[in-house]
């Protein structure tokens, strides 16, 4: 596939991490307002993202994950209140004006939204609605934006990628229009590429893909990128470090290895046993996280994972004291009162310590 031409774009003020953070989020908390109480998506949330680093951000739904990655991009309504820091390269974003936030939105942060239908208008044919996503930010001849329409297109595995641009976004696959909107993100290689669920609707053969296309696209730009997904089987192969969420809390972060091979936390835990195996046998029992998630209105005091937690210490200190992040080994962090202490774990065990449910579902 045909590489990028370079875009002359204006050169980004440095950051006073140097090569480090591009992207810093400190104590991030968003609160809306709702007739039945405030709803607490995200809660005191932080992380840094790194050039050429992937950090996957995982839970279920309802965990906070998405509204974070909303709240970076300063798309929330005027309702929500957002509080704490969102830094790029060293400048706020946070009370920036929406002129400003729009500058850096689509051009040095853009977004990969989960629904690529619904993202694409249907009206306009894909290689205008790549088009725009350039020129919106740069002046080019109409000759060149269209060239790089193509390069894109090419770039993200869009075959015949020149007639292609002259389609309908009906016209496309499921796979090919989340590629296409991939094309769109990355038109202006942006430095930050937040991708929310960007392969929640395909199935597994798609979504490989996709996933390395967006691997091939940072191995080329350097780029960071924010995973978004409820799928810890989605970032084991993709990121370099997880951040695990749980009603709008960070439970906790690590390296993929730290998460994969020790989680210190009882919710990662379950995330992890609830993932089917490649050489799990047909028929065996798949576990699940009893419970569900709570309402963001009635968080449970103390842990807020406690009524769904088999190791829970009731009501002291679990139900009763927040348990602060833990510091483990290197950066890796837990916020449970026993992270510590919980025992090392084989995948086997910890299908069994998820506290299996009667209504298991069986592999495929
Ligand atoms: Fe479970 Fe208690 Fe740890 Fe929360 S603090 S995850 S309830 S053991």
């Amino acid at each position: 596939m045909a590489d990028l031409p370079v875009l002359e774009l204006q050169p980004e003020p440095a950051g006073p991490q140097g090569g480090g953070a591009l992207l810093e989020v400190t104590n991030l908390s968003v609160t809306f307002p709702t007739d039945d109480g405030l709803v607490r998506a995200v809660d005191d949330v932080s992380f840094a993202v790194a050039e050429n680093e992937t950090l996957g951000i995982v839970g279920e739904s309802g965990s906070g994950k998405s509204v974070t990655s909303l709240a970076i991009l300063g798309l929330l309504p005027k309702v929500a209140e957002v509080t704490g820091s969102v830094k790029f390269r060293g400048r706020e974003l946070l009370g920036l004006e929406r002129s400003e936030l729009r500058k850096l939105r689509g051009d040095s942060i853009a977004m990969v939204f989960q629904d690529a239908l619904a993202a694409l208008n249907p009206v306009f044919k894909v290689g205008a609605q790549i088009a725009e996503a350039i020129t919106v930010h740069h002046e080019l001849p109409d000759a060149e934006v269209r060239d790089r329409v193509v390069e894109l297109l090419d770039l993200v595995g869009i075959p015949n990628p020149a007639k292609r641009a002259d389609q309908y976004p009906h016209e496309f696959s499921g796979g090919m229009r989340q590629r296409a909107m991939i094309a769109m993100s990355i038109a202006n290689e942006p430095d930050v590429l937040i991708a929310d669920e960007p392969t929640t609707a395909l199935d597994v053969t798609i979504q490989a893909q996709v996933l390395e296309v967006m691997e091939r696209i940072q191995d080329r730009t350097r780029s960071s990128i924010v995973l978004i997904t409820h799928d810890l089987g989605v970032v084991a192969g993709t990121a370099d470090r997880v951040l695990v969420m749980y009603a709008g809390r960070q439970v906790e972060l690590g390296t993929v290895d730290e998460i994969f091979y020790d989680p210190r936390h009882p919710y990662t835990r379950g995330l992890l046993a609830s993932l089917p195996r490649v050489d799990g046998t047909r028929g065996t029992r798949l576990h699940r996280i009893e419970g569900q998630p709570p309402s963001l209105i009635f968080v449970p005091p103390g842990c807020a994972f406690h009524p769904r937690c088999p190791h829970a210490q009731l009501p002291d200190p679990c139900a009763t004291k927040r348990p602060e992040l833990h510091a483990l080994t290197g950066l890796h962090v837990s916020a449970c009162h026993f992270a510590e202490e919980l025992p090392a774990m084989s995948t086997e065990d910890l299908a069994a310590d998820a506290d299996v449910a009667a209504d298991e579902v069986v592999q495929p």
